[in-house]
């Protein structure tokens, strides 16, 4: 009898330590921040055609620039009308084949207006200013339906990934479309691997300021805390989120190395 009731003092013993790691190990809601929500700012009419020295990255006419970051071979995304769209069955995430340290990134996207889904199953995707590599989560500038669609506010379109919430929501409606501008600032580091200088991000929002020199405190992680990773130059990527939304396209995507 006294064997049978120290078994089962073990045994709740053991399940209250298996739950306490259960509780221990990081989760995705452990860094997402829901308030304060930015203000709403209605964003004026902009259109934005890419200066002398920009590399166009598309223009509407093929996906030359791009490949599928899992095994670098031709994107499958769908060319039409002058537009990239997500082909979410199509292999995953693109990528530029040409690789990038400092630049100034324009680019403009669309959420479809027939757009379903809530939070971020709602017009997922992102721009990685630094696609750092398989296996990385690399640096997201984050595409989501924002327009009246709630979600912790380090993760709605403007922020970057978990890590800095924009400035002000200037989304535009569903089936309207909306652009960044962003300089880029690569992290650089030591010969060992340490950081030496941040990343920073500057991003404009159909025209409005929502990231102000932002210094990033690394990868822009889903799920535990941010921390660098060496890398030199890095590709510019495209999400196809696995979200089952509609998927969203983009256009006029143009770059300008910076010293
Ligand atoms: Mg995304």
């Amino acid at each position: 009898m006294r064997f049978f009731q120290l078994s089962i003092f073990a045994a709740l013993i053991a399940a209250s330590a298996a739950a306490q790691q259960a509780a221990d190990k990081p989760k995705p809601e452990d860094t997402e921040i829901w308030k304060p929500v930015p203000a709403v700012v209605t964003p004026g009419a902009t259109t934005n055609t890419p200066p002398s020295d920009a590399i166009l990255l598309f223009d509407g006419k093929n996906t030359d620039e791009w490949v599928k970051v899992k095994d670098h071979t031709p994107v499958t995304w769908l060319v039409h009308d002058d537009i990239l769209t997500v082909n979410k069955d199509g292999g995953g995430n693109i990528e530029t084949k040409r690789r990038f340290k400092n630049y100034q990134l324009h680019i403009e996207w669309r959420i479809p207006e027939n757009i379903t889904g809530s939070s971020q199953a709602r017009g997922n995707s992102g721009v990685f200013l630094a696609s750092t590599g398989p296996g990385d989560d690399g640096y997201e500038l984050q595409v989501l339906d924002s327009y009246q669609n709630a979600t912790y506010v380090n993760g709605m379109a403007g922020s970057l990934y978990k890590q800095a919430i924009p400035l002000a929501n200037a989304a535009r409606r569903p089936g309207e479309w909306q652009s960044y501008d962003v300089v880029w600032t690569a992290p650089t580091f030591n010969d060992d691997g340490s950081l030496k200088t941040p990343a920073y991000a500057t991003v404009f929002w159909n025209g409005v300021l929502v990231e102000d020199h932002f210094e990033l405190k690394g990868q822009t992680l889903y799920i535990g805390k941010p921390f660098y990773k060496k890398y030199d130059t890095a590709p510019i990527k495209l999400q196809a989120h696995g979200d089952k939304s509609e998927p969203i396209s983009f256009r006029n995507i143009w770059v300008r190395e910076l010293p």
